[in-house]
Parts: C-alpha cells; structure tokens; sequence
C-alpha cells in the first residue's frame, strides 16, 4: 500500500464539471507506483494453486467464522448472488465463466458482454462474492466496490429494482444542505465548507453525509469513477475485497483525462497575475508551474486568514488547492528521473494562452486510485476488443488477467450495418464528400419517414455544415440538433418528441439508450478517429502505435452501433457514409468481437429512393405543429438535484467534447 496521505484532505474537483467533489483525498503524487510494484502485489496474492483455496490454513483462520478463502472473494457464491429471478441470454454461461475465472486465480476478469446482455446484474453477482465481515480479520478487506464513469449508468443502477442493495453515493454538488436559509446551496458550498471550524449540529441527518455513511457501511458501494478515485486514501472509503468497474473500455483514456492538467482562466484563479509565457516543452511548464504554485500559496494564505469565507472564496480555494497539488504532483514526477509517467504539452496559441498538461501513461495513477483498492476485480464493457492492449494501456499484468467473453443473443437481422458510402471523410476530401452525404441523408429521411434518426457528426463544424446543406434542400423542418452548451436540453426535447425527427449529434456515440421507436436508424457521417492535433495522440502515433488508434476508433463504432438496438425484439439500422469506416474494419479486423464481425460481413447496399426533399419531409410540418403543442402542454417535469441525469448530459463524464 501506499503511505499515507498528509493529515489535510484536499478538496477535488471533478475532472469535467471542475465543480469541488468531496472529503477526499488527492491520490498520492509522489510514490513510485510502477506496474511492475502492482503485478508483484498481485502475484502475491495469487500465490497458492485455486484447488487448495478452500483448504489452506492461514492466520486469518482464527478471525473466521464461516467457510475461509484466504482470497477472500469466494466465486462459487455467483450464482446465489445473481439479483434477477431467472437468467435470459447468456447470463447463465456467462456467470459461470466469470466464475471459473476467477476460480482459476486470475486477478482482474475482463467481462466482455454486448449490449442486453444485463452486465449489470451481472456486476451484482461477482459484487456479491466479495468477502463478509464475518469472514475476515480486522485487516483484511471486505464488501465490494460498483463504479462506472457514466453518470447515466449509475442512474440506470439506482432506478432497478433487482439492484436496489447497490448503496448509491453522488458527489457533494449533488446534495442540498438542509440548514434553514442554506436549503437552495449545494453541500460542496455549505457553510462546513466555507466557515473555518464550522460544527454543524445537523451533521447526522445531512442528506450527503447520511449517504455516504450508508454507503461505507454497506456490502456495495456504488459511485461514478471519478468520486471513486477521489476517495482513494480515504478513510470513509478505504479498499475492499471486489472492485467491480462497469463500461470499463474506456478506463486507460479516462484516468489520462482525469489526470490531465488544464491551466487557463477559469481554472487558474492567480490567472491575471500569473498568465503563461511561451511554453515550447516540459521544461518550461514546469517553471511556468512552480510560479504559480508560489502564487496559489499566497493567495491560500490570504483565504485561511478569514474566519469566514462567502461561497465564491470557498470554490477559489478549492481551485487553488486543486491546482497547487495538480502542479506538484506533475513537477514531481517530471523531475523524478526514476517515475514511470511521461508528460506531454499542448500551447496551440502560444504566450498568454492556456496550456495543457496530460500524462501519457495511465497507470501510475490507476495503480494508487484503483487497483491497490481490492484484492479482485471485474470490467465489464462491450467493447474491451483486446485483452492484451487493454492491460499494457492500464498498468495490468496480462497473465493475471482473464477473459470472458459473452455472445451476442440479439438477433443479427435486428441490428443491420448499411453501407451508403459517399467518400472520404478526411479534412481534404470533406467539401467533397459531405454535400454527397448531405443528400444520402435526403434520401434516408424518405426511406424512413416516419421513424426518428441519429446523425452521428463527429464534429461540431460537420454538424453545421451538414445543417446548413440539409436546411437549403428544404428539409430542415425534420432537423433537430444541439450546440455544446444545450446539448441536454435538445436531446431530450428529441427523445421526448413523437414526431420523426433527425437529430444531428455530436460525440453522442456511447451512453445513450434508444430503445424502440426512439430510434430506428441513425448514420455514421465520419470514421471516428481520435484526433491527431491532440498531443498524446501525436505521440503515440510517433511511437507506432496504429492499432491503438484503429482499435479506439472501431471501439466508438461499436458503441455506436448498440445505441438503437437495445433489447432482443429491438431493432434498428447503422448507415455508413464514411469510406474510411470500411477501411476501418479491415484495418481492425483482428480486434473485432465476432459478433460484430458477423454484422460487418452481412453489410449490404441498401435500396433507397431517389433523392427528393419534398419526400423527406411530407407532413412533417404537420406533425412538428402537433408535437410542439403536446410539449407545451406537459409538467415540464420538476428535477431533485440528487437525479444528475436531468442536469448533465449522460455523456458528460465519459468523453469531453470538442
Ligand atoms: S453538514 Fe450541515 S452545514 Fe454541511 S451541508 Fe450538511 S447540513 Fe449543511
């Protein structure tokens, strides 16, 4: 384990709403957590052969009552533990997989299950097998871990009932303060936060403490990522026996995001006095760094000295603590020659402008935040697409590691690929190539033309210059789109809307569920590659890393392609009009689930009519009227604030957008 953090929590922020988190802990920024350390802890657990689990004597077997697996978690409780009434699909199968698995001595099993294959219940079933209090020593772990980094996926958890002993815990800005004249300030704003030595006498009923507590006393705890990496070092919550990480795929690339180091305006208060020179390299971010560590100092001393802050000085300080342990923990690492982390910088304007510190390699920090916080673990996800990739790029050992992969059980001819291609996509062919795709789309709204659509655009300046085309065709009455700022409010008066629509969307490829009439269709406008201007990316590509980046394109089309078939007798079409995304799956071919291998081999080229804009949109103005005047009419619907889902877009915390 790592040493202990020093005796002042920092308050965090969440790394995409930088709103403060919690009573946690910065994860550690100097020890050396290599992957080798973490691969050495794990061999040590893991040492004795699986046959003799259940017989081996050790030293805990004087704290024991029940039956003792000197692992703690205990697989052939899997079954016992799965919450629904009967199994469907392959969740059987898939249970005892898991099971031989981790039967089998792996550390960390990598579940990977397509969409309706109740990966949820799944989770609950190996978080079940985690270690009881009765079982264990005073030291040793207990309980369970559930985290995921979507918002949407623990508000999916929190309203089913076959989860409901999954004990929920949000961040502080998700819970109200309940003192009189405080009831509209968030906890992360409330007067404990802002007064210096503030004793709150309502502590025990407070709607977030009380949560929380309850969630540390539970067997699971179930979180977004981010507050479970917060919390890493806490005491509240500490490690327990089984970690179970749902929609998983993306855990490497999230933890670089979180780690990253965003210095501009807004998240640097000493800004005005302390603005970027020009940053070539590393060494001059970290001059520039340790500036404003010294005026982050300053500034700290100034707000401690008030025995009372307002709530604006209560986030500055949070900022400033935020940012000074940012800083360190980089020029840290940067300096330490010994460290496995390696940095990159990003100035695109140059002197003045904000700078971009993003470590390269993600598992430093998922050693100390995630792994050293249980003995075994479970990722789920449909689109781990390969095992070996996946543990090089989380700090895993691949031979403690296991897969389990889960068939597909939707029939293929509910979830059609079409191939509509119209020509690259890339920066010089797109004033070509969209005008085509432009009027494909015509075509596809008479095809479908009383079933809602899905334009995924890539990018905001696609998205426009598509809206723009498809308003100058006429058929701009059946459009709907968003911009960043509304990208909540147009999805949902979207989804809301019986009438057929087409939403043009922007990075919307993972973690939005539409089901049914929905959505019977959507298009694919580009191959999603990451983008090549972003330095990690620049970087790796230097190194060679190619199939890292077809893979991680091919991931997004697969998470796409599951957003409009969502249950067995679901159905709903993928229209490719990219020429890249053919190239894309021969390129990525090797990484393919074969399940989506099978739909990639049944693509056909689909019979559509003539393209006409006025047989695009015939009665769409009608019913749009129609539309409008049922939305007015409705509740509006009020929002609790502990219900994120109504506030933030379900793909704020996977990936930022452009
Ligand atoms: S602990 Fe007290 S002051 Fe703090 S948020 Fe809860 S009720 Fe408000």
């Amino acid at each position: 384990m790592l040493p202990p953090l020093g005796p002042s929590p920092l308050p965090l922020l969440d790394p995409l709403s930088r709103q403060p988190v919690n009573d946690v802990r910065r994860p550690a920024p100097a020890p050396a957590l290599s992957a080798v350390r973490l691969v050495t802890r794990f061999s040590v657990i893991q040492e004795p052969p699986r046959t003799e689990n259940k017989t081996v004597t050790t030293t805990t077997a004087t704290f024991t009552n029940g039956p003792l697996s000197p692992f703690g978690v205990d697989p052939s409780r899997i079954e016992d533990a799965f919450p629904a009434p009967e199994y469907r699909g392959a969740q059987k199968q898939a249970l005892s997989d898991i099971r031989a698995a981790f039967e089998a001595g792996n550390d960390v099993v990598l579940v990977r299950a397509p969409t309706g294959s109740g990966k949820s219940l799944l989770a609950r079933a190996i978080a079940g097998c985690a270690r009881e209090g009765s079982q264990a020593s005073a030291t040793q772990p207990i309980d369970a871990f559930y985290t995921t980094p979507q918002v949407s996926q623990l508000d999916d958890v929190a309203s089913d009932s076959l989860l409901d002993d999954l004990s929920i815990i949000r961040g502080k800005n998700n819970y109200d303060c309940i003192l009189p004249g405080e009831t509209d300030t968030p906890v992360d704003q409330a007067p404990c936060v802002r007064e210096r030595e503030f004793e709150c006498q309502v502590k025990h009923r407070c709607p977030y403490f009380s949560d929380r507590a309850i969630a540390a006393n539970r067997r699971i705890a179930a979180m977004t990522l981010a507050y479970f990496m917060q919390t890493a070092g806490s005491d509240v919550f500490g490690t327990r026996d089984v970690v179970v990480i749902d929609e998983a795929h993306g855990l490497g690339e999230w933890a670089e995001m979180y780690a990253t180091i965003d210095l501009r305006p807004d998240t640097v208060p000493v800004w005005d006095a302390r603005k970027p020179p020009q940053v070539d390299d590393l060494e001059d971010a970290a001059a520039y760094a340790q500036g404003l560590i010294q005026a982050a100092d300053r500034r700290l001393s100034e707000l401690r000295g008030n025995a009372e802050i307002d709530p604006e000085e209560a986030a500055e300080r949070d900022r400033l603590q935020q940012l000074r342990s940012d800083l360190k923990w980089f020029r840290e690492e940067y300096q330490d020659p010994e460290a496995a982390t390696t940095w990159v910088v990003d100035q695109p304007d140059g002197e003045g402008s904000p700078v971009t510190v993003k470590p390269l390699d993600p598992e430093r920090f998922l050693g100390h935040t995630v792994w050293e916080r249980g003995n075994k673990f479970a990722l789920l996800s449909a689109t781990i697409l390969n095992k070996d990739a996946f543990c090089r790029n989380v700090g895993l050992d691949p031979e403690r590691v296991a897969l389990v992969d889960v068939p597909h059980t939707f029939p293929i001819e509910n979830r059609p690929l079409y191939d509509v291609t119209q020509g690259k996509m890339t920066y010089e062919h797109r004033e070509e190539t969209l005008p085509k795709i432009a009027r494909v789309l015509v075509r596809l709204m008479a095809h479908h033309l009383d079933e809602k659509g899905l334009v995924h655009c890539h990018s905001y300046a696609i998205k426009e210059e598509l809206e723009r085309l498809l308003n100058e065709f006429g058929v701009g009455s059946r459009i709907r789109s968003h911009e960043k700022a509304d990208r909540d409010g147009q999805l949902a008066a979207w989804q809301r809307s019986d009438d057929p629509n087409v939403f043009l969307s922007v990075k919307m490829e993972e973690a939005l569920d539409l089901e049914g009439d929905l959505c019977r269709w959507q298009l694919l406008c580009k191959a999603p590659y990451p983008n090549t201007r972003d330095s990690r990316v620049e970087r790796r590509l230097e190194d060679g890393q190619w199939a890292w980046y077809y893979r991680t394109a091919l991931r997004t089309v697969i998470q796409a392609c599951g957003r409009v078939v969502r249950a067995p007798d679901d159905y709903g079409a993928t229209y490719l009009a990219d020429d890249s995304l053919l190239d894309l799956f021969e390129r990525a071919r090797v990484d393919m689930p074969d399940w989506f291998a099978e739909q990639v081999d049944r693509m056909t080229t689909p019979d559509l009519p003539e393209f006409d804009p006025g047989a695009a949109t015939v009665g769409a103005s009608n019913r749009s009227r129609r539309s409008q005047r049922n939305q007015s009419s409705g509740s509006g619907g009020g929002s609790s604030r502990s219900s994120s889902r109504s506030k933030r877009s379900p793909m704020a915390d996977v990936w930022d957008t452009e």
